[in-house]
């Protein structure tokens, strides 16, 4: 296949600003400067493949205009093959307005734009693109008719399916669930989406595969990753680092996670080497900007 990985998902310009203190309900603050930066949770799993060597390509729709221009500047810096965005004269690209307070934890607003134009008709013409890819990595920050049309084109053309449901819907379809190999939830995912009040990490991967993911893997933060399948149960410990900006962390673990599957690493050896990818991700600030090579990888303890 020509592609280790396909991502079809969003891209977003991530527009930062840091103030003192959050504004409330109809009140003005003063911030930083703004900073722009390539961001939106597809061009992130997309651009942390690429930048770690996997065979990258990105279906995603970016409007003409200074934005899209951004966004795919910063795939093509990581390597990513671009041929299949849709550059949408209709539409402008996707913005995450992000507000970071004083404790480091944002307030974030995304306007979709050009992502919510993506549809099961892009999915079709890009079909060859699916076949050609050995994975296809699923997020949900695009239409669900369009997630679900590029799982089931996965799925006739024998690619395998790496989904994170991000930003976590009430309750997932079930033949979503049943596509995923794995499913990758970060922990209040894994919570919410296995209808549990209360347990462990454990406790909800073991539910989730009950409802039908094939493979589950719950990344811990700062404390890694565990994962189940067929094989069982499997602790990856997480890599101390002085953490940044945990901004992309999930996306640049996905990313990894995906792309090491498709050179055909066993999943507790993707989960492995996705655990090291995210830590050096949150020891820089933004999304993409802090995606490492393999080279960046050497510098991070236990090399
Ligand atoms: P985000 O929403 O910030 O992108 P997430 O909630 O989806 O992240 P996390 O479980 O927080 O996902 O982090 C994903 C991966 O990133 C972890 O499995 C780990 O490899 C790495 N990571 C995140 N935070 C830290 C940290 N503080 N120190 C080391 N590694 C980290």
């Amino acid at each position: 296949r020509v592609y280790d990985v396909l991502v079809v998902g969003s891209a977003n310009a991530d527009l930062t600003v840091r103030v003192d203190r959050r504004p409330g309900a109809g009140e003005t603050v003063l911030g930083t400067d703004l900073v722009e930066s390539a961001g939106g949770k597809g061009a992130n799993q997309a651009a942390a493949a690429a930048r770690i060597g996997g065979r990258t390509a990105l279906l995603a729709r970016v409007g003409k205009d200074a934005y899209g221009d951004l966004l795919l500047a910063a795939q093509r810096e990581a390597g990513t093959d671009v041929t299949p965005v849709v550059v949408d004269e209709a539409a402008r690209t996707g913005t995450a307005m992000i507000i970071v307070g004083p404790d480091g934890d944002n307030s974030i607003v995304v306007s979709p734009g050009a992502n919510a134009a993506l549809t099961p008709q892009d999915v079709a013409a890009a079909r060859q693109t699916v076949a050609a890819a050995t994975v296809l990595s699923l997020q949900l920050e695009i239409p669900t008719e369009t997630v679900r049309a590029a799982a089931v084109t996965a799925e006739e053309c024998g690619t395998r399916v790496v989904l994170n449901p991000s930003p976590v819907p009430e309750r997932l379809a079930p033949e979503l669930l049943a596509a995923a190999d794995p499913l990758v939830v970060n922990e209040h995912e894994a919570r919410r989406l296995s209808g549990a009040a209360d347990g462990t990490p454990r406790d909800w991967a073991h539910a989730l595969r009950e409802l039908g993911a094939r493979s589950v893997v719950v990344t811990l933060g700062a404390d890694g990753a565990l994962l189940l399948d067929g094989a069982g149960l499997h602790e990856v410990p997480g890599v101390t680092v002085d953490a940044v900006d945990t901004t992309g962390a999930g996306d640049a673990f996905t990313g990894a996670l995906a792309t090491r599957l498709a050179r055909g690493d066993t999943l507790p050896a993707a989960a492995r080497f996705a655990v090291r990818v995210g830590a050096a991700a949150v020891t820089k600030p933004g999304a993409q900007p802090s995606y490492p090579t393999l080279a960046d990888l050497d510098a991070l303890p236990g090399s």
